[in-house]
C-alpha cells in the first residue's frame, strides 16, 4: 500500500545545532548521531582547527550553514573546498566565537583543551543549550563559567561519561541528601603497571586505551589519570560538591558510568556500552531521549563488574587535583595548563611519561596565585602556569 500521509514540509520542525570541534573523537561521534537524524536537526554551524577535508565533507554530509576554521591561513583551503556548495566559510580565532554564539538550540563544545573556554563561555553567555564535553574549560574558569550560565540562564548538558551519568541519576530535589558521588575509572592502559614501569612507554602505548576511543590528549590524561584528577574537579564545579564527597573507584570495565549515593544508603547508576554516543544523544535529546544505533550493552554475557579503591600513591595525579581543589581559586587553572603543555611534550617525544605528573607538581608550587576576580586574571594566569611549566620542562633536558 502506497504512504498517502501527507509530506511534511523539510526541517519544518528541525532543531538547530552547532559542533565546535566537529574533526575530533567527540566531535566525529556527534556527526555520526546526526547524519542518523536528519530530518530532526539543522546543522547552523561546524567548526574544526586544522582539518580542512574533514570539515569540508562533514558540513556537505550535513548540509551545515557555516564551516569554520580556526587556524586562519587555511581559509583559501576551505573556500576552495565547499565552493559550489552554497556553504558559507569563515577563519579564524573571531570568526570561531561568532560562530559560538551563532544562535542554535544546542551547542555541542568539544574543543580539546583550555582553547576551548572562550567559545563555551560565548555559547553559554547567549543562553545556549550547551553540551559540554570540553572539561578544560570548566578545570580552568569553572566558577566563571558557572557564574555565567546563572546569569545567562543557559542550560550546561556535561557530556563526559561520568559526568553524564550522574547527571541522569541526581535528583535535584534531592541534592542536599546525596552522600557522595561515585566517579568510575577504567584505569586506563597501564592500570597493572608499576611506577617504574612507567618510565620508558611511548605515546603510541600511552593513547592505546583498553575501553574507549577518543583523542590523543585525554587518551594521554587516562593513562596518567589526570583525566580522572580533572574531572573531579568539574564535578566539583558541576554539582556544587566538595572534593571529600567524591570519590574514585577503578572499575576496569567502564559499564557503570558513574554513581550516586544518597543518605540512605541507595546508590544509583548509569550504565552502558563505552560508546559516547550515548551521553552525546543524552544532551542533544534531553529533555527527552534521541535513538542510538551503536552496540548495546548485553547484560546476560557474562559481564563481571569490578570495583577497587584507587591508590593515589600509584595515581598520584589525583592527590594533585585536591590539593588544586581545596588550595582555592587558580589552582585548578595552573595544573589545567601544566599538564596541557606536560602532555603536549609527551605526545611530541620531549618528555618521559612519568615526568607529565612531576611537571604539574613542580608548577603548581612555582607559580603565585594572586587574587582572581575576572576571567581576564583567569587567562593570565594560564599564560603565566604555561610558561613556567615549559621552563620547567626545558630544565630538565
Ligand atoms: P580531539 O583532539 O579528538 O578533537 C579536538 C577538536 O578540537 C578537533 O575538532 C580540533 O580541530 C579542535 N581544536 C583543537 N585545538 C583547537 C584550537 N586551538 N582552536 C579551535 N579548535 C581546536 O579531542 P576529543 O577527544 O574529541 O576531546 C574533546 C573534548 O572532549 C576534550 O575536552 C576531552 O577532554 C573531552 N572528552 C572527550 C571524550 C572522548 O571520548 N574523546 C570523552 C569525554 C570528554
Ligand atoms: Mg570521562
Amino acid at each position: 500500500m502506497q504512504n498517502t500521509a501527507p509530506v511534511v514540509a523539510a526541517n519544518a520542525k528541525a532543531r538547530t545545532v552547532t559542533i565546535l570541534g566537529s574533526t575530533g573523537s567527540v566531535g566525529k561521534s556527534t556527526v555520526s548521531l546526526l547524519e542518523g537524524h536528519r530530518d530532526k536537526f539543522r546543522v547552523r554551524a561546524l567548526t574544526a582547527n586544522k582539518n580542512v577535508a574533514l570539515l569540508a565533507a562533514q558540513a556537505k554530509s550535513l548540509s551545515a550553514e557555516l564551516a569554520v576554521i580556526a587556524d586562519e591561513s587555511l581559509y583559501g583551503a576551505l573556500k576552495e573546498a565547499l565552493s559550489g556548495t552554497g556553504i558559507k566559510v569563515a577563519a579564524g580565532h573571531q570568526a570561531l566565537i561568532d560562530a559560538a554564539g551563532a544562535p542554535a538550540d544546542w551547542v555541542m563544545a568539544a574543543i580539546v583543551g583550555a582553547a576551548g573556554v572562550e567559545s563555551t563561555l560565548k555559547a553559554i553567555q547567549q543562553g545556549r543549550t550547551v553540551a559540554l564535553a570540553n572539561k578544560e574549560s570548566l578545570v580552568c574558569a569553572g566558577p566563571f563559567m558557572m557564574e555565567a550560565v546563572r546569569k545567562s540562564g543557559a542550560t550546561l548538558l556535561p557530556v563526559d561519561s561520568e559526568h553524564n551519568a550522574v547527571f541522569q541519576v541526581l535528583d535535584p530535589a534531592q541534592s542536599a541528601q546525596i552522600r557522595r558521588i561515585i566517579l568510575t575509572a577504567s584505569g586506563g592502559p597501564f592500570l597493572r603497571k608499576t611506577r617504574a614501569e612507567l618510565a620508558n612507554v611511548t605515546p603510541e602505548e600511552a593513547v592505546r586505551h583498553p575501553n574507549w576511543s577518543m583523542g590523543a590528549k585525554i587518551s594521554v590524561d587516562s593513562a596518567t589519570m589526570m583525566n580522572k584528577s580533572l574531572e573531579i574537579i568539574e564535578a566539583a564545579y558541576l554539582f556544587h560538591v566538595k572534593s571529600e564527597q567524591i570519590d574514585v573507584l577503578i572499575h576496569p570495565q567502564s559499564v557503570v558510568h558513574s554513581m550516586v549515593e544518597y543518605i540512605d544508603g541507595s546508590i544509583l547508576s548509569q550504565m552502558g556500552a563505552p560508546d559516547m554516543r550515548t551521553p552525546i544523544a543524552h544532551t542533544l535529546g534531553w529533555p527527552q531521549r534521541v535513538a542510538t544505533t551503536g552496540d548495546r550493552l548485553d547484560l546476560t554475557k557474562n559481564i563481571n563488574l569490578t570495583f577497587e579503591p584507587i591508590d593515589i600513591e600509584r595515581f598520584y595525579a589525583i592527590k594533585l587535583a585536591r590539593q588544586a581543589l581545596a588550595s582555592g581559586l587558580g589552582y585548578p587553572t595552573v595544573l589545567n595548563a601544566a599538564n596541557e603543555v606536560a602532555v603536549e611534550a609527551f605526545l611530541a617525544r620531549k618528555l618521559a611519561f612519568s615526568a607529565i605528573e612531576s611537571i604539574a607538581d613542580q608548577t603548581l608550587q612555582k607559580v603565585k596565585i594572586g587574587p582572581i576576580s575576572s576571567l581576564t586574571d583567569v587567562f593570565a594566569l594560564d599564560r603565566e602556569a604555561r610558561a613556567i611549566a615549559g621552563k620547567t620542562l626545558a630544565a630538565l633536558k
